[in-house]
């Protein structure tokens, strides 16, 4: 994360009246950026992921396993690593291309939980393809790394959730009582939170404006012997230490939802983010909505969120969870009660997917846009003054409705025209499922986009599977000039489908049906960029449509029939385009095969063939000896799955491969 600057943060109360100034300067700080680098060209095709671990305790005699709040001691050791700080070949790639450049070594962050740790590669990758066979052994790298610099029963881990966060008894180390100042949870102690005062000021003042603490409430999974209805046996209806103890005897907990009261409980889940840099803020915006619809489809394909509290949940997901946890709205934003104070209604948290697309691509239909929309208009207003165009104005107008949260009393002094400081801090706080990054004041990168939706795997071959998926997905659609539009509110109600447990088999999700499609309003041929073989070319060769009703243009599908194609022949399916892709560009025979290991996991994930890792872990805790059928995830059993999450992890480690380790691991890495 950004933004680490030092100073006086303000409590809600005073922040609150200098939202306005803070987004006024933001705004004259981005219309600096964008006259500066609208006009940028040329720059290079540059991408890099962001992996998110878990830091946790564990020895195979201690029955608990906990969570480790060291993440500052492990940080100040990795910096003052002198050894880390020169440049490092990365090992050999699987299959044994050798890698021929040199990188810098693995950049290390906070994050918001105290038993975080964020890692990215030292340099972002470049274009070339034998750069995608670097991913997975510098992740693994990375990780090791990280293991070297933790205590001998300290391990890093990428499940996105720690099973029992917040449940009663102990579950960090140190131990820290509940109920503190900033986050008033019940369930988790402010030193659950990095302890830079960016973090617990945003905490306290998201709570402080809506008014209450953050309800997150997800549905218990009902199983054979879950009691129904269902009340969250943790809630403690008798605490009297803050007035947002009253928020549970005012219905905050209902019944048959897992209750959660915290910030910690949604951005202390990891996640797998990659953001591509685009040759110009054109192909950058284009970037931005292709890849839009393509989040839910990821979310799903991912799943790996089954349990929150020592519960196993309902949904597959964190995503909503994290939407929750960060939502600052007040009633009256929220519709609960009529508008006085508040400007507007506001129907999304500000974790939310994206609600508006950006490309000025004549592909673009106005009915793909949501006519409901939220902007700010004089804000809008100034940006059209400024010289930005239309749809771009909209999309950051849009970001404006919400205030700055955290707010440095020192940065109101001057405006500083070569920083983006107050830019940033209303856009570093829309956390959408893309982000549009606008070059730094300095200029010095180009415009970048973000893919944010992905849930963190369990193995770095499986993070950076998708990584890479993602990266070939980003090349297929500039090179073959995809389209991917449908209305933005199919988009929203995907994201709410690939919460469903099981989504990724069981579910569909709004599709575009003909990726080849022109321009509406033209009924020639898509021209030059077209494939030259495989599953694309059968819908290449339907004759182009007119413009006919949106509804048209769009279906349900299953995550199989939009990754692998459908039977029919009618959809090509995302893998055979990317097949057909590297078809047509010059791969050696070596990289090839790396890459097809990646596709392959990724098929059967979408085919059944292999389970997510949402549904693993189900599976785990169902067949532990020590579950009772009550959705109840008790220490000894999350104990074992962190413990075989490790021993997966050891494996992968030691370049020894998943077979035989039993407990389902076959169904989740198969042959691997
Ligand atoms: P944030 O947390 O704000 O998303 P990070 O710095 O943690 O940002 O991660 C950004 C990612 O983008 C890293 O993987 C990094 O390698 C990558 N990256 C950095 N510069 C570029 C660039 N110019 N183009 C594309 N990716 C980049
Ligand atoms: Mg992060
Ligand atoms: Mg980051
Ligand atoms: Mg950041
Ligand atoms: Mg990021
Ligand atoms: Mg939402």
């Amino acid at each position: 994360m950004g933004l680490l600057a030092l100073g006086t943060a303000l409590d809600w109360p005073e922040a609150k009246t200098k939202a306005h100034h803070v987004r006024a300067w933001g705004i004259k700080q981005l219309l600096e950026i964008w006259n500066k680098a609208k006009v940028k060209e040329r720059d290079a095709m540059l991408w890099g992921d962001e992996v998110e671990y878990l830091v946790v305790t564990y020895s195979k005699d201690d029955p608990k396993v906990l969570l480790s709040l060291r993440q500052a001691d492990i940080l100040a050791a990795l910096a003052e690593d002198k050894t880390l700080a020169k440049e490092i070949t990365p090992p050999a790639s699987p299959g044994g291309t050798k890698p021929q450049n040199k990188y810098p070594s693995p950049v290390f962050h906070p994050e918001f939980g105290r038993f975080m740790l964020e890692a990215t590669p030292g340099k972002p990758w470049g274009i070339d393809f034998k750069e995608l066979l670097h991913v997975e052994p510098d992740m693994k790298l990375r990780r090791a790394i990280a293991k070297d610099h933790m205590l001998p029963n300290e391990y890093p881990i990428t499940l996105t959730t720690f099973p029992r966060i917040g449940s009663p008894g102990v579950f960090t180390d140190p131990h820290y009582p509940v109920s503190g100042p900033k986050l008033r949870s019940q369930f988790v102690p402010d030193e659950i939170a990095n302890p830079h005062i960016r973090f617990p000021t945003l905490a306290a003042n998201i709570r402080s404006r809506r008014g209450r603490k953050v309800q997150v409430n997800v549905p218990v999974f009902r199983d054979e012997n879950t009691p129904w209805p269902w009340k969250d046996p943790t809630v403690n209806y008798d605490l009297h230490s803050w007035p947002e103890d009253d928020d549970v005897r005012n219905g905050a907990a209902p019944d048959n939802f897992i209750h959660m009261d915290a910030m910690a409980f949604g951005m202390g889940s990891c996640c797998l983010q990659i953001t591509f840099q685009a040759k110009n803020i054109t192909e950058g915006r284009k970037m931005y909505d292709q890849l839009s619809p393509l989040g839910p489809i990821l979310l799903a394909l991912t799943a790996a969120t089954p349990i929150y509290k020592g519960f196993l949940a309902d949904t597959d997901v964190r995503w909503n969870q994290i939407s929750k946890a960060v939502d600052d709205r007040t009633a009256e934003e929220l519709g609960e009660k009529p508008l006085q104070n508040d400007r507007w209604r506001i129907p999304k948290s500000r974790y939310a997917s994206n609600s508006t697309y950006i490309s000025e691509d004549p592909r673009l239909r106005e009915e793909y846009l949501d006519p409901n929309l939220v902007i700010d208009p004089e804000i809008k207003q100034q940006l059209l003054d400024g010289g930005m165009d239309d749809r771009l104005a909209t999309h950051f107008a849009h970001l404006f409705i919400r205030d700055p949260i955290v707010i440095f009393n020192e940065d109101l002094e001057v405006l500083d025209l070569s920083k983006t400081d107050h830019f940033e801090n209303i856009q570093s706080t829309n956390w959408q499922h893309m982000r549009f990054k606008p070059p730094p004041a300095d200029n010095n990168i180009g415009w970048r986009v973000e893919f944010r939706p992905m849930e963190i795997q369990i193995t770095d071959f499986e993070n950076a599977a998708f990584s890479v998926f993602m990266v070939l997905i980003t090349r297929v659609i500039l090179s073959f000039d995809l389209n991917f539009y449908i209305p933005i509110t199919k988009v929203d109600e995907n994201m709410e489908t690939a919460h469903k447990r099981d989504a990724v088999l069981e579910e569909k999700f709004w599709f575009r049906r003909n990726l080849f499609s022109s321009r509406p309003s033209r009924s020639s041929g898509s021209g030059a960029n077209t494939p030259r073989s495989g599953g694309g070319s059968r819908a290449n060769s339907r004759p182009p449509s007119p413009v006919g009703p949106v509804e048209d243009e769009y279906r349900l599908m299953t995550v199989n029939e939009i990754i692998n194609g459908d039977d029919e022949g009618e959809f090509p399916g995302l893998i055979p385009l990317v097949e057909s892709y590297l078809d047509s560009v010059n791969v050696d025979v070596a990289t090839r095969c790396q890459l097809a290991r990646y596709l392959d996991l990724i098929r059967k994930r979408a085919n059944g063939e292999l389970w997510t890792a949402a549904r693993w872990v189900r599976e785990f805790v169902k067949g532990h000896g020590e579950y009772k059928r009550d959705s109840v995830v008790s220490e000894e059993v999350n104990k074992d799955l962190v413990g075989k999450v490790i021993e997966i992890g050891e494996r992968e480690a030691n370049g020894e491969g998943f077979k035989g380790l039993g407990d389902g691991v076959e169904k989740l890495l198969g042959g691997f």
